[in-house]
């Protein structure tokens, strides 16, 4: 008998095709996972419509499952409410920064600290932590991030867009 638990451990193994450092949960767009009489509904909410990664997530989740025995899969998608980079965990946006990736600016829950003397949305360097970065193009490596630089260490690195 499979339970909506044992289904979240084996997705918890799949990761953003774009950025494969984060899982799906991480990222925010695993929404629901539910059993009923053996059959599995994941329901998953795309980031936005510029990420053409959705088929692959969705044949990734179908595969990880089936791997694990799980074969009566329906993967659901459900646009609204719309994804938000509010919905991406902690733990997410660790995983970004320590791959060099700046997670969004947007704090998940709780109210967002003053910070005085910082142009709103200020983004930190992954690699020194410094706030004296500069965005060089809206449209990096991948559709969801922003290529910035950093002119303390000067290092570029990718920015999770705010969204
Ligand atoms: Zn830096």
């Amino acid at each position: 008998m499979t339970t909506a638990t044992q289904v979240r451990e084996v997705l918890s193994t799949v990761t953003d095709p774009e950025i494969p450092v984060i899982t799906i949960a991480d990222l925010g767009i695993l929404r629901e996972v539910s059993v009923e009489g053996g059959r599995v509904t994941v329901t998953i909410t795309p980031t936005y419509s510029g990420c053409p990664a959705m088929d692959e997530i969705r044949a990734d989740i179908t595969t990880a499952l089936a791997a694990a025995g799980v074969d009566d899969v329906e993967v659901r998608t459900v646009l609204s409410p719309a994804w938000t980079t509010e919905w991406m965990t902690v733990q997410g946006r660790e995983s970004l920064r320590a791959y060099g990736i700046a997670p969004p600016t947007v704090r998940a829950g709780g109210p967002v600290p003053l910070q005085l003397g910082r142009r709103r949305g200020a983004v930190d360097c992954p690699h020194c932590g410094s706030g004296a970065t500069e965005e060089l193009t809206r449209f990096a490596s991948t559709s969801c991030t922003s290529l910035w630089r950093c002119t303390s260490c000067r290092e570029p690195f990718d920015h999770f867009k705010d969204h």
